[in-house]
């Protein structure tokens, strides 16, 4: 199958500016040669500790930041090559989901009103169509007509976020960017936003790219996820072969952490040592080694590149790669 996007070397370098003449005299790797396929009606989930790269990724992609460099494949077009007005044509097909909907909706305007104002950026249907449109999406959305007149600090955290989704969905993108869409909220709402995610993800046969630190969120939602550590990819699997067969000692350490529901399959508790280190300054070779409890000489001189270790298990790890770690 074709991929729908297909991000190839996807870098995101931050320059660092000191002194008075605010010389550069670094760069923050933030995202560091990312290669990912996102294939249509699937849900590729992102997850990795915060400041990982995860949402850089994200808005890289969709340009909301401009890439430093790569290519990013999106229905036959290099989105990185774009011109402004031409990605603002595209935006149409790729929309995003905010982690904080509150932040990302005009206080000013009614719910109506964001949701008109999308439809007519995209040129999209007459007055009356664009009426009948909202009306029907803010039920999608678990909403009610009644409260399209109203503004967004009328609303709850999960309401914001369903108003969120609305506008995603109102102009029908082929993909939707969702970062850590549910947690900024409430531990109980978090499972209705999902619910209602996975609904929808059904009823128009969407594909997502859905970014969050949680495997477990990752787990309720996605068919395949990638692991990030400091701005690179260091495990993509389904997600029935991550959760059963971790490989990438990384990846371990993160299942490790998760609460299992049947005992049985409790994993031992793997401690990563220290903290993630700066993407200002990553360590070299395997930039996961000074944490990593298998690491070996090799390690530390010569970074691992991403390969399947089969069935479509991408792992970045020299001892597995050599099989030396089952
Ligand atoms: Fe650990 Fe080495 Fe594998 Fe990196 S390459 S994850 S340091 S064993
Ligand atoms: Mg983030």
């Amino acid at each position: 199958m074709t991929p729908l996007l297909e991000v190839k070397g996807l870098q995101q370098y931050f320059p660092i500016k000191s002194g008075f003449l605010k010389k550069t005299t670094g760069y923050v790797k933030a995202v560091d040669g990312i290669d990912l396929k996102v294939y249509p009606g699937e849900t590729l989930g992102i997850v990795g500790e915060s400041g990982c790269g995860k949402s850089t990724t994200g808005r890289t992609i969709l340009r909301l930041l401009e890439p430093t460099a790569g290519e990013v494949w999106f229905d036959g077009k290099d989105l990185a090559k774009l011109s402004k007005e031409e990605m603002r044509r595209m935006r149409k097909d790729l929309q995003m989901i905010f982690q904080d909907p509150y932040a990302s909706l005009n206080p000013r305007m009614t719910i109506k009103q964001i949701l008109m104002e999308s439809l007519m950026v995209h040129k999209i249907g007459t007055t009356a169509e664009r009426e009948r449109i909202i009306e029907e999406i803010i039920e999608v959305v678990g909403l009610r007509k009644e409260h399209l007149n109203r503004h967004p600090h009328d609303f709850s955290g999960g309401q914001r976020q369903r108003i969120g989704i609305a506008r995603a969905l109102v102009v029908k993108p082929k993909l939707i960017i969702a970062d850590e869409p549910v947690s900024a909220l409430d531990v109980s709402i978090q499972s209705q936003v999902l619910n209602l995610l996975k609904d929808l993800k059904k009823e128009f046969n969407l594909t997502l790219m859905f970014i969050s630190h949680d495997l477990s969120v990752v787990k309720h939602l996605c068919d395949r996820i990638a692991v990030m550590y400091l701005g690179r990819v260091v495990e993509i699997a389904d997600k029935r072969t991550l959760f059963e067969n971790p490989s990438h000692p990384y990846t371990r350490a993160l299942l490790s952490a998760v609460p299992v529901a049947k005992p049985r399959q409790k994993r031992e508790r793997i401690l990563l040592q220290g903290d993630l280190p700066s993407p200002a300054n990553p360590p070299s070779g395997c930039t996961f080694h000074p944490r990593c409890p298998y690491a070996t000489e090799i390690c530390k001189t010569k970074a691992p590149s991403l390969s399947d270790i089969g069935a479509g298990q991408l792992v970045s790890c020299h001892l597995v790669q050599s099989g030396q770690l089952k």
